[in-house]
Formats: structure tokens, sequence, C-alpha cells
């Protein structure tokens, strides 16, 4: 499990997700989120889908090396990627768990855009199988 309980993303910054999944939308969208490691998140980093596919993604190496030099950097650690499902329900997909290089250290974040709002969700991926993951909206 990552270090902490609950994934806390400031208004503003789960906005700047949100913006990223419809502007790349019908693409998948993918991208860091970054914080204390109480799980508060301060940083966010939209990453290129080399895939640029409607159902799955590759995040680009080059923003990725750059985006964990600037989390480093700020003195920070990842605690979320996030990706965006454009047409479907915001659940990993069988290629979201084989996927994961993270192992359960991080929390995987979903935006889903087939209904009429965003649905965001976030889930713990670890040994072929999910699980729902805490998260809160901070500040509210
Ligand atoms: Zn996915």
């Amino acid at each position: 499990m990552p270090p902490f309980q609950t994934l806390l993303i400031p208004a503003d910054l789960l906005a700047a997700v949100v913006a990223h999944a419809r502007a790349d939308a019908p693409a998948e969208c993918c991208g860091l989120l970054a914080g204390s490691p109480d799980g508060r998140v301060t940083l966010h980093f939209p990453i290129r889908n080399d895939l640029a596919s409607p159902t799955e993604y590759l995040t680009n190496a080059r923003d990725m090396l750059a985006a964990s030099k600037a989390v480093r950097t700020a003195g920070a650690e990842v605690l979320a990627v996030y990706h965006s499902h454009p047409a479907s329900p915001p659940v990993p997909s069988a290629k979201d768990v084989a996927g994961n290089h993270w192992g359960d250290t991080i929390v995987h974040v979903i935006v889903g855009l087939a209904g009429r709002e965003p649905d965001v969700r976030a889930w713990h991926i670890a040994d072929g199988a999910y699980s729902p993951a805490d998260w809160a909206v901070a500040g509210i």
C-alpha cells in the first residue's frame, strides 16, 4: 500500500486533470500527481500518451523523466498516476492491471468521460487485481 491513507487532490489540480482528459479525448490522456508523503497533492504533470489511443495509454518516456526530475527537485514524491477512459467506466482495464509498473506504491486515478459529468475514481492495483482507493478533494 502507499504510505498514505487518502489521496487529497486540491480542486484546481483536479480541474486541471479533468481538463487534460477532455482536451485529449477521444484519445486517453495520462499524467502524474505528486506531493507530500501524507497524500496531499501539490504538483500535476501532464504526460504525453505515446499511443494516442482511445482505449490504452503509454506514458512518454521523455515526459516521465522530466516530471520525475521536477518531482525530486521539489522534494516531493509521486503519489498517483492518472489516465482517462474517454468512452468507458473509470475502472481499471485488463491492460491497466497488466501494465502497472508501480506495484502498490502509488494510487491510480482514472477520469471517466462517458457520462454527462466526469467520473473520477481512484484505485489500488497490485498482484493482478484492483480495489478502490480513498481519495478526496482537498480543502473542502
Ligand atoms: Zn485505463
